[in-house]
């Protein structure tokens, strides 16, 4: 069992670090929310007052943060992480962030001899809770095999993409689809109920032929046709506009750098913003559902 700490406890850290306390891992924890905190304590885990103090004795630290900017000020500068962590302390940073920023981050961590592997996961709230997640890695081979029994406490499918980046470049291409899938879903979904069509009735059909995807297996948008998912509470909880709105911004940049073309992409990523914009922001992604307004 290893020494861990873990920085940022919100819909996905929190369930995360929960599972690493199951596992019988010695586990710190940190988050700028003290509830956050308070709720991890209950179940075992220690606390400290600073991101610095958590991670004294630490064998292994990770991050689950919102952004790239939140990691950077995690890791980097005078007060950052990097410049306090012993060499050899094993660092995984799970955020969805630029697949630059998480380079930037490596070569720090490199040049202070502290092996760094970015490692986003997929598999929502649902997955983080039930330690089911997808892992999708980034970094070099050693550092994966050293990172790989941790991760298994949280995740059920662990893949190494390839060097430092790797990981959230699938990651990125992979939420670029989702919300493809996720709008288009939505869309069918209206549809079908503007022609008098169930929704729980049009979901099951489709899930059972060529339409079938995620969206539609585990994360129904249509309030009240799946129990347990964000459409069927209000939209509470679950992965938010804003932080999917981040992650399609991700990919558009990335296009933009690489000379791709994303048409699809970049309709959903208006699509998003426009439904953001219109103070959804807080709400999971799902309800995308009421740009198409079912209720
Ligand atoms: P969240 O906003 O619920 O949680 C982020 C947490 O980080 C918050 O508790 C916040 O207080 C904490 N935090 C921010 N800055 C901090 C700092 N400097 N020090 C300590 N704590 C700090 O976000 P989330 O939904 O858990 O997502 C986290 C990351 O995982 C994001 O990059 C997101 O894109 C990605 N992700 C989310 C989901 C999902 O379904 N929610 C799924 C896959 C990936």
């Amino acid at each position: 069992m290893a020494t861990i700490t873990f920085i940022g406890l919100g819909n996905m850290g929190g369930p995360m670090a929960s599972n690493l306390v199951k596992a019988g891992h010695d586990v710190t924890v940190f988050d700028l929310s003290k509830d956050a905190v308070s709720a991890l304590v209950a179940e075992g885990a220690k606390t400290a007052d600073s991101a610095q103090q958590a991670v004294s004795g630490a064998e292994c630290v990770i991050t689950m943060l919102p952004a790239g900017q939140h990691v950077e000020a995690v890791y980097l500068g005078d007060n950052g992480l990097l410049a306090t962590l012993p060499a050899g302390t094993l660092v995984i940073d799970s955020s969805t962030i630029a697949p630059e920023t998480a380079r930037g981050v490596a070569e720090a961590a490199k040049a202070r001899d502290i092996p760094f592997m970015d490692a986003p996961v997929s598999g929502g709230v649902g997955g983080a809770k039930a330690g089911t997640l997808t892992f999708i890695c980034g970094g070099a081979e050693e550092t994966f095999g050293k990172a790989r029994p941790i991760l298994e406490a949280m995740g059920k499918n662990i893949f190494h993409a390839g060097e430092h980046g790797s990981g959230q470049v699938a990651k990125i291409c992979n939420n670029m689809l989702l919300a493809i899938l996720m709008a288009g879903t939505s869309e069918a979904l209206a549809l079908g109920v503007k022609n008098g069509l169930d929704p729980a009735v049009l979901s099951e059909i489709m899930k059972q032929s060529s339409g079938g995807n995620w969206a539609l297996n585990v994360y129904n948008p249509w309030p009240g046709v799946m129990e347990g998912v964000p459409a069927s509470r209000g939209y509470e909880g679950g992965f938010l506009v804003n932080l999917m709105t981040k992650d399609l911004g991700l990919a558009f940049d990335n296009a933009v750098k690489n000379q791709a073309s994303i048409p699809m992409g970049a309709l959903a990523r208006n699509l998003f913003q426009l439904h953001a914009g219109q103070g959804n922001g807080t709400l999971d992604f799902s309800s995308i559902q009421r740009l198409y307004k079912p209720e």
